[in-house]
């Protein structure tokens, strides 16, 4: 937040304070605000580029075994939004990235409709890191080995709201077995290092092109997502 913003924070206070006192307008304060700058994704030792070099290197579980790439994630620091998908796919696998094959494509339109990108102000990852052999769903054992690293890239990122794409990210990251269906529509917290972050789980957008009946609710959700950014 910028100086000139915090000033009109104080001085909305100012007022609102006057009228529930006095009921007449005191003279108009000056605070000495500085704004806050941004500090890169650092927390003691870690940061996003320690993160993305053990994730590289990782042969926790045997996802490594048959990866070309990780896809440790790539966006801005602090974002407003992290999106957090299941895993890499094929274009995924060969470019290192995450979400730039098909659902990434539609992913990055769904995102830009509602004023997000992963260069401005989101940041996109994966539950695994690592693309599970012929799309195959990761299994919880390689869930669960890869969820440290996205703990401490949640805990770098600060992100302020959480995007879940699809019913693997869903149920990981909200620890419950039901379907998305049951998930979406709605904020959940997640709790990281003891920070409660606002999380709306959605379907993933391979599963809006594969079945168009996902389209509308998904827009529901982006819009649920907008309302709250905007508040
Ligand atoms: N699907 C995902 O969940 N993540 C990707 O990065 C690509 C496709």
């Amino acid at each position: 937040m910028v100086a000139a913003e915090k000033q009109k924070i104080a001085e909305f206070l100012d007022i609102a304070g006057d009228f529930l006192g006095s009921g007449y307008r005191s003279e108009p304060k000056e605070y000495q605000f500085n704004d806050e700058v941004s500090s890169p994704a650092k927390n003691g030792s870690d940061s996003l580029e320690q993160i993305a070099a053990e994730v590289k290197a990782c042969r926790n579980c045997s996802l490594c075994q048959k990866r070309l790439n990780a896809a440790p994630g790539e966006g801005v620091n602090q974002p407003l939004v992290m999106v957090i998908g299941e895993g890499p796919g094929e274009d995924e696998d060969k470019q290192g990235r995450p979400f730039v094959g098909k659902a990434g494509q539609l992913l990055d339109k769904m995102l830009d409709s509602i004023g997000l990108s992963r260069a401005q102000n989101c940041f996109i990852a994966n539950v695994v890191k690592c693309r599970p052999p012929g799309n195959r769903d990761p299994f919880p054992e390689e869930t669960q080995s890869c969820a440290g690293f996205l703990d401490r890239q949640i805990t770098l990122l600060k992100p302020r709201f959480i995007l879940i794409a699809g019913r693997i990210a869903a149920q990981t990251l909200l620890k419950t077995s039901e379907p998305v269906g049951k998930l979406r529509g709605r904020f959940i917290d997640i709790e990281n290092n003891g920070v409660k972050i606002p999380a709306i789980a959605t379907y993933h957008p391979a599963a809006l092109l594969r079945n168009e009946d996902y389209k509308r609710p998904a827009w529901e959700d982006l819009k649920l997502l907008k309302s709250r950014i905007d508040n």
